[in-house]
C-alpha cells in the first residue's frame, strides 16, 4: 500500500500569467491623483498682524484653498491612495462614506476623477447646499433617520454594494503618511524654517476624526522637536471628556454645532497620547473668534477655524503672561462662504441662544492691546457638561 501524502495540487493546464487590468486602473488612478497635487501649489501660511501681541507670532496655515475649499481635500486624497494601493479599490468599486460635510464634497471630486460611483451616508437633516455640493461632482447622497446610524448603514451600503467603505473616522490617522511626504505637518515645519521662531512653543487644533491632529502630534515627535499640541474641542463633543479622564468611551448626546470638529464618540482616529493638552471652547467663544478673524483677515473664515483661534489666543494670553516669547501655529480649516445661513446670520445666533458679544469684545482688546480679561468669561460660562459616560 502506498502511504497517503500531502496532494500537490494540479498545475494548471497551461503556464499562464494573470492579466493586468487591475494593476493597470490602479497606475492611471494614482497618476490622476498626483496630477491634482501637482496641480496645487502649497497652502499659504499667512502670518497676520496683531499688534498688542508683543514677542509672540502667530501663523495660520490655510487649507481653504484647497480645489475643494477645506483641509479635507488633503484627506479625501489619502484616503483614495490608501484605499487604491491596498488593493481595495478598483476599477468600477462603489465608494461610500459616512459624512454629511467637507469629507463627502471632496471625496465626490476624486470619484468623480476616477470615475467610480459614490454614495455619502448622511443625516436626513443634513443642508440642500451640501447635498447639491456633493450630487455636482455626481455623488449620491443616501439618508438615515438617526445621525448615529450612518456608521453601520454607509458599512452595509459598501457590503452590498461590493463596494468599499472609505471610513473616514477609522482611516484618517493612518492613510495619511505622519513622517512626510508632504503632510500637513511637514508642510507646516517646512514653511516655517526661517523664521524668527522657527519651532512653535505650540500647534492649535481641532478634532473632527482627529486625524489632523494625529498627523501633527506625531510628526512633532518623529522630529524631535519640542513643538507641542494643543487640541481644541467644542461644546458638544466627547474627546474632552475622554481626554481628562482616560475614557475612550466617553460619549455626548448632543450634536456639535460647530461643523467639522465636536463628536459624539471618540473617534478611532483620535490619538490623546500625542496631545500635550486640551482646551473646551464655548461655542459662543468659537463664531465670536470667527468674527474676529475674519474682519482681519478681510475675508470669511470657518466656524472651527474660530475655535483654533479662540485655542490660539488663550495660549497666546498664557504666554505673555509668563514672559515667554515665542511663535504659534493653527489651522484655517475651511472659509467662512459655506456658513452664511449659518453663523454668518444673526437670525441663526438668536435662535441657537448664542451671544458672541462678549468674547468678541475681549478679543478685540486682546489683539490691540495685549490685555486678556478673562475674568468671568471662560470657566464659569461654559454650559455644564453633558456628556456621559457610555
Ligand atoms: C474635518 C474638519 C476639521 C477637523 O479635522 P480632523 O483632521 O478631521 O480632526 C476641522 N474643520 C473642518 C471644517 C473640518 O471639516
Amino acid at each position: 500500500m502506498v502511504a497517503e501524502g500531502p496532494v500537490c495540487p494540479p498545475c494548471p493546464p497551461l503556464m499562464r500569467l494573470p492579466e493586468n487590468e487591475d494593476r493597470s486602473w490602479a497606475r492611471r488612478a494614482i497618476d490622476i491623483l498626483e496630477g491634482d497635487g501637482r496641480r496645487s501649489a502649497d497652502t499659504h501660511l499667512i502670518k497676520p498682524v496683531f499688534r498688542g501681541l508683543k514677542g509672540i507670532s502667530i501663523y495660520l496655515k490655510d487649507e481653504s484653498t484647497h480645489p475643494t475649499g477645506s483641509l479635507k481635500h488633503r484627506l479625501a486624497r489619502s484616503l483614495f491612495l490608501y484605499g487604491i494601493c491596498n488593493g481595495k479599490v478598483r476599477r468600477g468599486t462603489t465608494l461610500v462614506e459616512a459624512s454629511s460635510g467637507s469629507t463627502a464634497v471632496s471625496e465626490a471630486y476624486f470619484a468623480h476623477l476616477l470615475d467610480l460611483p459614490f454614495i455619502a451616508v448622511m443625516p436626513r437633516s443634513t443642508s440642500g447646499q451640501k447635498i447639491a455640493a456633493v450630487e455636482r461632482f455626481g455623488g449620491r447622497c443616501h439618508f438615515v433617520d438617526d445621525p448615529a446610524q450612518v456608521y453601520s448603514e454607509a458599512a452595509r451600503l459598501a457590503r452590498e454594494t461590493d463596494g468599499y467603505y472609505l471610513d473616514q473616522f477609522t482611516y484618517a490617522e493612518r492613510a495619511t503618511d505622519w513622517r512626510g511626504n508632504n503632510n500637513i505637518a511637514e508642510s507646516i515645519f517646512e514653511q516655517m524654517r526661517a523664521e524668527e521662531y522657527p519651532h512653535p512653543k505650540w500647534v492649535v487644533m481641532s478634532a473632527g476624526t482627529g486625524g489632523t491632529s494625529a498627523t501633527i502630534g506625531r510628526y512633532i515627535r518623529y522630529r524631535n522637536l519640542d513643538t507641542r499640541l494643543c487640541v481644541v474641542d467644542v461644546e458638544h463633543s466627547a474627546f474632552y471628556e475622554a481626554y481628562l479622564a482616560g475614557n475612550l468611551d466617553a460619549t455626548c448626546s448632543k450634536a456639535s454645532r460647530i461643523e467639522g470638529v465636536g463628536r459624539p464618540r471618540v473617534e478611532p482616529s483620535f490619538v490623546p497620547d500625542v496631545i500635550d493638552h486640551m482646551i473646551k471652547i464655548p461655542d459662543a467663544a468659537s463664531i465670536a473668534a470667527m468674527y474676529v478673524l475674519s474682519e482681519r483677515l478681510f475675508r470669511r473664515v470657518g466656524g472651527s477655524t474660530g475655535t483654533n483661534f479662540f485655542g490660539l489666543c488663550w495660549i497666546a494670553a498664557c504666554m505673555m503672561a509668563e514672559g515667554e516669547e515665542g511663535s504659534l501655529v493653527s489651522l484655517i480649516c475651511d472659509s467662512g462662504d459655506r456658513y452664511t445661513s449659518t453663523y454668518y446670520d444673526p437670525d441663526w445666533l438668536t435662535k441657537n441662544d448664542i451671544d458672541i458679544e462678549p468674547y468678541r469684545e475681549m478679543l478685540e482688546t486682546f489683539l490691540d492691546t495685549g490685555e486678556f480679561d478673562a475674568k468671568s468669561l471662560l470657566l464659569d460660562r461654559l454650559p455644564a457638561n453633558r456628556n456621559s459616560a457610555g
